[in-house]
Order: structure tokens, then C-alpha cells, then sequence
């Protein structure tokens, strides 16, 4: 070898050296920015899933930040930040109502002499719903009731009741709707076959877990007389004065009572084939008491009640079969009642006191 060739070859070595260094150098480099990337996207994954209550955050539909997001500038990305907020927060819940409402009054003046008209009744009540459903504003009502009324041709008891009734149930501060079935056409009337129809439709309504059924002609003469549900089955005018403000015996469960979901399913409902007056109310009784259930009642005095006085209805007379059909409660209570129970809805209307459903209910 020359001594230029010697030159030559170190030059080229040095080069190389240089070469494989600088290689070295970059692959190091991008190695490091590599893991680095690694490292991010792992922690941005974490991030993600501990972020996520059911709600995807990374979903368009709340997120904040990209571009996508935004149709308007700040003022609009402020309006959609509690938007988020909400999606994650549970909602403020009202606390749950008293036991006893702290508005009512006690005893209370009944008459029927000054007569009442729906306009004036619809001011004294602005905080009404549409149907005549109500809910108190400042606290959750400790029952949802749907209160039950079997009706035909009683306008002029209605408006009585519908004026009395609903600043009671408001002070009482119950969740409730106002149901008036009214039975269609002439055919002999079946009040427990309507209270079985308003307790189906009113469930069409809403989550009712409570039943008042009512007689349209019944006006509680004492607020504190709660019209909800108890442990046991509860009749709720016990002093009317119709029977001198007494019971008119131990066993009597007509007039006003009220029952719970699971107690008026436990009971198969209402009878369906008691047509013309009388004898069903005293069929409840039978049922109740053959599946151990027994009746609470208000105090006499917080139990007084009036009677609006009437001529009997016609197609409303006393049902002759009555005495024969309470004797065989035990024995039909299975066959006859809310799972026999067929008729049909004529009509639908959702005035501002009540909820009127008129129906076809068959004959005997
Ligand atoms: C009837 C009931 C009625 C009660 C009070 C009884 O003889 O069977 O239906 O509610 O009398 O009038």
C-alpha cells in the first residue's frame, strides 16, 4: 500500500464511523419520542374511562372542546357547559313531604245551599294540571293517589265535590288525578264495574300506588281525614251524616274508601256483576276480610262527612240479588273481578278539574 491509498482508507473510516454515530444518534432520538407517545396516549385512555358514569364524555353530543362542538363562539360554548354538568350530576331530588301535611286546617264548613260554578272553582285552584291532576311544589308527595269517582248524570253533586275536594287534597299535599267514570247509555248502573274501569285506566295514566274510590256525593267535613292509603285498607267516611255521624255497622265499607295497588290486586279487584244499588261495597268487604286484611278508619270526629241529599237514580234500583251474591263472596272472588274485567272506552276528556272517561260497560 501507497501512503496516499493509507490516507485514503482512514478518511473513509472516520466517514463511516461518522456515519453509523449519526445513524445511532437518530434512531435514539426517534426512540425516546416513540415511548414518550406511548406514554401519553396510555394516560389519555385512564383518563377516559374513569370519566365515564354511563355517558360516553368523548361522545359529540357533550363534548365541549372540539371544533365540531362549537356553532358559535363563546357565548355559545358558556350555554353548553352545564349541559355536561347535568349529564354527570344527579338531579336535585325535593326531600320527601311530612307525614302530616303542616297546612291543614281541621274541621271544616259543609253546605249545599249556595251553588257553585267550574269557572270560579278553576281560579280558586290555579296550581291545577290539565285533567285535574296535582302535585305539591316544595317537597315529594309521600303517595300518588288516583281518586276514583263512578258517575252518571251527577253534574250538579260534581261541581260540589270538585269545589270542596281539591284545596282539601292540596293542603293535604298528596301527588294526585281526579277520575270520573261515567257509565254510557241507560242500562241498570255498576258502580264496583266502573271503580274496577278507573283503577285500569287511571294506571294507563301514570304510576299510581294508591286508589281512593269515592262516591260523587261525599264531602269529607275534616282535612286532616288524609285521603291516601295505609297499611290496611281504609274506609274513609265512617261518620256521615246521613247515618246519624255513626257507622251504620261494623262490616260497612261503602261510600269512601281507599286501597293499595297491592291490596286491591290481592283482593282480584272489584265484582263486575253487581248491577243496580247496593251489596257491593259489603262484596269488598268479604274479600278483604277472606284474605286476613282488616279495615282502618279515622277517628269519628276526623271521619264526619255529608251526604249531598237526592231522589234516587233511576236505573239505580236496589239490586234484588244482592243478599244471594255476598253469601257466595268466598266462591267467586277468584273468577269475578279485575281479571274478568271487560268493557270498553267510549270517550276521553281532560277538562281542567278532571279527567271524565265514559264507558261502555255492558249489561247484566
Ligand atoms: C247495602 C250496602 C249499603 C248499606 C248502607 C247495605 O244493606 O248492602 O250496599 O252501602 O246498606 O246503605
Amino acid at each position: 500500500m501507497t501512503g496516499d491509498s493509507t490516507g485514503n482508507f482512514h478518511l473513509l473510516h472516520r466517514t463511516c464511523k461518522l456515519v453509523v454515530l449519526l445513524c445511532f444518534l437518530h434512531i435514539s432520538v426517534t426512540l425516546v419520542f416513540y415511548v414518550r407517545s406511548l406514554d401519553i396516549r396510555f394516560a389519555f385512555t385512564q383518563n377516559q374511562q374513569s370519566h365515564r358514569p354511563g355517558v360516553s364524555t368523548g361522545s359529540p353530543g357533550v363534548s365541549t372542546g372540539g371544533p365540531g362542538a362549537s356553532t358559535g363562539g363563546p357565548g355559545n360554548q358558556r350555554e353548553r357547559a352545564p349541559e355536561v354538568k347535568k349529564a354527570e350530576e344527579p338531579e336535585e331530588k325535593l326531600q320527601k313531604c311530612p307525614e302530616t301535611s303542616p297546612i291543614l286546617v281541621g274541621p271544616l264548613r259543609v253546605e249545599f245551599n249556595t251553588p257553585v260554578n267550574l269557572e270560579q272553582i278553576k281560579k280558586d285552584n290555579p296550581n291545577l294540571q290539565a285533567g285535574g291532576r296535582f302535585r305539591p311544589a316544595g317537597c315529594e308527595a309521600l303517595a300518588k293517589v288516583a281518586i276514583i269517582i263512578p258517575f252518571r248524570k251527577r253534574d250538579e253533586h260534581l261541581k260540589y265535590w270538585l269545589y270542596y275536594l281539591h284545596p282539601i287534597l292540596q293542603r293535604q299535599q298528596l301527588d294526585y288525578g281526579v277520575y270520573v267514570i261515567n257509565q254510557d247509555g241507560d242500562v241498570i248502573f255498576n258502580r264496583a264495574k266502573l271503580l274496577n274501569i278507573g283503577y285500569t285506566e287511571a294506571l294507563k295514566d301514570y304510576d299510581y300506588d294508591c286508589f281512593v274510590f269515592s262516591d260523587v256525593d261525599l264531602i269529607p267535613m275534616d282535612d286532616r281525614n288524609t285521603y291516601k292509603c295505609f297499611s290496611q285498607p281504609r274506609h274513609l267516611s265512617v261518620s256521615m251524616d246521613k247515618f246519624g255521624f255513626r257507622l251504620p255497622y261494623n262490616q260497612y265499607f261503602g261510600g269512601v274508601s281507599s286501597m293499595s295497588k297491592e291490596q286491591f290486586l290481592k283482593i282480584n279487584g272489584f265484582p263486575n256483576n253487581y248491577w243496580g244499588w247496593g251489596g257491593e261495597d259489603d262484596d269488598i268487604f268479604n274479600r278483604l276480610a277472606s284474605k286476613g286484611m282488616t279495615i282502618s278508619r279515622p277517628s269519628g270526629e276526623v271521619g264526619k262527612c255529608r251526604m249531598i241529599r237526592h231522589d234516587r237514580d233511576k236505573k239505580n234500583e236496589p239490586n234484588p240479588q244482592r243478599f244471594d251474591r255476598i253469601a257466595h263472596t268466598r266462591e267467586t272472588m277468584y273468577k269475578d273481578g279485575i281479571n274478568s274485567l271487560s268493557y270498553s272506552v267510549v270517550k276521553t276528556e281532560r277538562f281542567d278539574l278532571f279527567t271524565k272517561i265514559t264507558v261502555d260497560v255492558g249489561k247484566p
